[in-house]
């Protein structure tokens, strides 16, 4: 059967990563799902681990304050993720067991599809498939499927194709093998199709038209976005704001992307810093920081902004903010360290 071709591949070419143990862990299982979606496996390296330290386990994450998980999350962007997660861990820690099935891990915030079949099927050896773009990627030149695989029908057909490919004795290592072969080896620019343990039942190859599947995604035009960013500076430290619950980015910290006075501050413009470019789905953010000497007056609650502290350089690495923050900051901590030392 062409799986136990990918699981033969698997155990000899897996990746060594830290939440992939013998004797699998659900909580570890769980972490690391959550951070991989959207996100590449190097970049959710020093993230798990850090988490790890800080909430060793369900009932350390359930207890944490939620700007402390978000601190720990923060850099990783889509922010919703570390609040249900948070959510999520208290419903657990509260019950004293993780959920023992698929379709109770679906029932906990912030899981789908995708992430219950992975964890049920790594952490439980549930016989239960996994669909993400790795697997879509896969499955769609195994198979020859053209078409939108965002598209009922053909997500429906990915779904029933997967479970029929997952074998009962290890479908975890299936699953994760099936997502293994997408990153490393069926990759979406020049796959690596003479290594592929399914090179002699792929459609796709033998019909020599590899480049065709997935059928690519009618492209949105991407927009452009201005905006700026006030860096007010007191004493060494700077103003931070903090966005309101219900607003988007709920309860992140930032530089305001406000003028001073927007805030009831006199401040003193001292200069433009380099603009800081970022992407976020289809929009292509231009932020301009300004940098600004703190004057006089008290910062007031306003437009999204609730609330304000003022941070040292130091302590803002530590703050959770936006991944979008996190390049100014990156920015002006890389300039303030090539400044002289006075003697
Ligand atoms: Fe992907 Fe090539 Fe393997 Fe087909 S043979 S599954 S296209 S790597």
């Amino acid at each position: 059967m062409i799986s136990n071709l990918l699981l033969r591949w698997y155990d000899k070419n897996r990746r060594a990563l830290p939440w992939r143990l013998q004797k699998p862990d659900p909580y570890k299982t769980w972490i690391s799902e959550m951070m991989l979606q959207q996100t590449q496996v190097e970049t959710v390296l020093p993230y798990f681990a850090r988490f790890m330290r800080e909430f060793p386990t369900v009932a350390d994450l359930a207890k944490a304050p939620e700007a402390e998980v978000l601190k720990n999350w923060s850099g990783l962007g889509y922010y919703a993720r570390a609040r249900n997660l948070h959510k999520a861990a208290k419903i657990v820690a509260k019950k004293g067991t993780f959920p023992s099935a698929m379709v109770e891990w679906l029932e906990l915030p912030g899981i789908g599809a995708y992430s219950a079949g992975a964890i049920a099927s790594i952490a439980l050896g549930e016989k239960v498939p996994v669909v993400d773009g790795n697997v879509i990627r896969v499955l769609t030149r195994l198979f020859a499927l053209q078409g939108d695989p965002k598209s009922k029908p053909l997500k429906e057909k990915l779904w029933r194709l997967a479970g029929e490919l997952v074998p009962a004795n290890r479908p975890g290592d299936f699953n994760q093998a099936l997502m293994e072969l997408g990153a490393l080896v069926c990759t979406p620019k020049d796959p690596k199709c003479g290594v592929c343990p399914w090179q002699k039942e792929c459609k796709a190859r033998l019909a020599g038209n590899v480049a065709l599947y997935p059928t690519p995604k009618e492209k949105t035009p991407s927009q452009k976005v201005l905006i700026m960013a006030s860096l007010i500076q007191k004493n060494g430290a700077y103003l931070l704001a903090r966005r309101g619950e219900k607003k988007h980015l709920q309860s992140m910290w930032e530089f305001p992307q406000m003028l001073p006075e927007a805030l009831q501050i006199k401040a003193k413009r001292e200069k433009s810093l380099p603009i800081v470019h970022h992407a976020i789905m289809n929009r292509r953010i231009q932020l301009t920081p300004h940098l600004y000497k703190y004057v006089s007056g008290k910062p007031k609650p306003n437009g999204c902004y609730v609330d304000y502290c003022w941070i040292s350089l130091r302590e803002l690495r530590n703050y959770p903010t936006s991944s979008m923050n996190h390049k100014i900051i990156k920015d002006i901590s890389s300039k303030e360290n090539r400044r002289p030392k006075a003697l």
